[in-house]
């Protein structure tokens, strides 16, 4: 079930190193929602082509042209 109207932010709190001034809405983040909304990444972030999370560069685990996958869809 999705909050109505609700901007859903998915993210992995162990993995998420770069909190601060991330411009989350709410300030709570929920795990289990699919509803991903690509937002805006720093220079140290991709986006998932598969899942479309934000991740850390760290998590790339394979790059093709301009998309990237993070290491949880490439296992
Ligand atoms: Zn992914």
């Amino acid at each position: 079930m999705r909050p109505p109207g609700a901007r859903s932010v998915v993210m992995e709190l162990d993995e998420a190193d770069g909190l601060d001034g991330a411009g989350v809405p709410g300030g709570e983040f929920i795990a289990e929602e699919l509803n991903v909304q690509v937002i805006p990444q720093a220079d140290d972030e991709f986006t998932c082509y598969s899942c479309f999370l934000v991740r850390h560069r760290s998590q790339i685990a394979r790059q093709q042209g301009s998309h990237a996958y993070c290491t949880d869809c490439e296992g």
